[in-house]
């Protein structure tokens, strides 16, 4: 069968992350309609919450003292030093039956950290600005109503959402859901993300490669971002360049919930990918990103032709082979779909800016992402490129520790300029 030609469209880096995003958009709509499960807490992070977390009472549950010190009516210090009765002591997690039932006029009460403020102070001064001799405390620093207490339900109030549907569960969230009881978090399922690699010279990492052969690293590159991603790799044989087998290849990725190729994306005879899925009906959203590297990048969806499938198309991403292209169009654009699938609501790139180094020529045109060394400390950032032999170069990106971001219509960047970083 001679394929339907693809015809090709080749977008700006930020017209392509657009389509990526409208489809990530689209994508987690039907995730978060379908599969979740339960996870015990300690497993939970880095996964997206199927469920809102809410608060089972007011945060805090009664008005908290920040301090060491003394609970007391902050009009009583107008005039400084006083002296005031001490009516009571209060630790953090006291018998209720041990707090003063009221602070009044010329009283206070020693109260620790953490400790519930009882009613009628409205204020707590810290210990370091007292002396305490028996049941008298002269204090020698005023404060005004409200100081070091956090008033009941001021962080959050009972039945409120603490974490939404759809975020990513980091650290602080976590510790939210921790205190608010829940031990067991309904979280999105991982979607699996086929990985298939292709190319005749690519042999298995515990083979002898040939003299012309290459050991396959983008399988293991790839396996470590998808997991990064929140996504689960299912790892494939690797494709020859050969319609037929790739062919099968392809069918077989399309079951999973998405597909990531490597190679085969380029101008070259042998380079088939586009080819196979154009004959298998593909669509595709373009087969091109003004980018350095990563410029064969190719987006779109197949029918996976398995009827009883939930999922009516299965996305993929053709990733162009050299190994720092792959790691590169990886972060910019198949992230972004993992996440959505993970169940996670679609983010913006974001970068980071550090003051450049060296000056930096290049040609316009190409949006770039260069391996680069982010160094220096404190508010004194300063990033230099790596020199590196091009896209094929995975010695120099593994010495690098971000990329540095280029603007397609700038021939030279001075030192001293600050630009846009990516973390990887
Ligand atoms: P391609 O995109 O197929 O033209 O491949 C571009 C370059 O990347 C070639 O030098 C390939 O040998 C190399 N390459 C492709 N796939 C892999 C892989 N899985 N691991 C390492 N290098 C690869
Ligand atoms: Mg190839």
């Amino acid at each position: 069968m001679s394929a339907p030609p693809v015809s090709a469209t080749v977008l700006s880096f930020e017209d392509a992350r657009r389509v990526v995003e409208e489809q990530a958009a689209l994508i987690q709509i039907e995730v978060q309609a379908g599969g979740r499960e339960s996870v015990d807490l300690l497993a939970a992070p880095g996964r997206a919450l199927a469920e809102p977390v809410l608060a089972d009472r007011d945060l805090p549950p009664f008005p908290r003292s920040t301090r060491d010190g003394y609970a007391v009516r902050a009009a009583d210090l107008s005039q400084i030093p006083v002296t005031l009765d001490v009516i009571g002591e209060i630790k953090a997690g006291e018998k209720l039956e041990r707090i003063p039932a009221n602070i009044g006029s010329g009283q206070a009460a020693s109260i620790m950290t953490g400790a519930p403020v009882p009613t009628g102070a409205d204020a707590v001064v810290m210990v370091e600005y007292s002396s305490q001799q028996g049941k008298q405390v002269e204090l020698t620093r005023g404060v005004v109503s409200g100081e070091n207490v956090v008033p009941r339900g001021a962080e959050a109030r009972q039945g409120s959402v603490l974490v939404d549907r759809g975020v990513r569960l980091n650290d602080a969230a976590i510790a939210l859901a921790a205190s608010v009881g829940k031990s067991r978090l309904q979280v999105y399922k991982r979607p699996r993300v086929a990985v298939l690699t292709t190319g005749d010279e690519i042999v298995a990492v515990d083979a002898t490669p040939g003299p012309t052969q290459i050991r396959n690293s983008n399988t293991y590159s790839l396996s470590a971002q998808i997991q990064r991603a929140g996504g689960q790799p299912v790892l494939l044989p690797v494709a020859p360049d050969e319609t037929q087998a790739l062919r099968q290849l392809i069918e077989l990725g399309l079951r999973s919930d998405l597909l990531i190729l490597t190679g085969g994306v380029s101008m070259g005879r042998y380079d088939l990918v586009e080819q196979v899925l154009s004959e298998m009906h593909a669509e595709f959203f373009f087969t091109g990103a003004k980018i350095q590297p990563g410029r064969p990048i190719v987006f779109g969806k197949c029918d996976p032709g398995v009827p009883t499938r939930e999922k009516p198309v299965t996305y993929f991403f053709g990733l162009p082979g050299n190994p720092v292209s792959t790691m590169v169009t990886f972060e910019l654009f198949a992230r972004l779909m993992i996440e959505a699938l993970a169940g996670q609501s679609p983010s913006k790139v974001r970068f980071l800016h550090a003051r450049l180094k060296g000056d930096i020529r290049i040609k316009t045109g190409l949006t770039r992402f260069l391996p680069a060394v982010l160094s220096g400390e404190f508010e004194n950032s300063e990033v230099e490129l790596v020199p590196w032999q091009g896209s094929g170069d995975i010695a120099a990106t593994a010495r690098a520790n971000c990329y540095v971001v280029l603007p397609p219509d700038r021939e030279k960047i001075p030192a001293g300029e600050w630009v846009p970083v990516m973390m990887r």
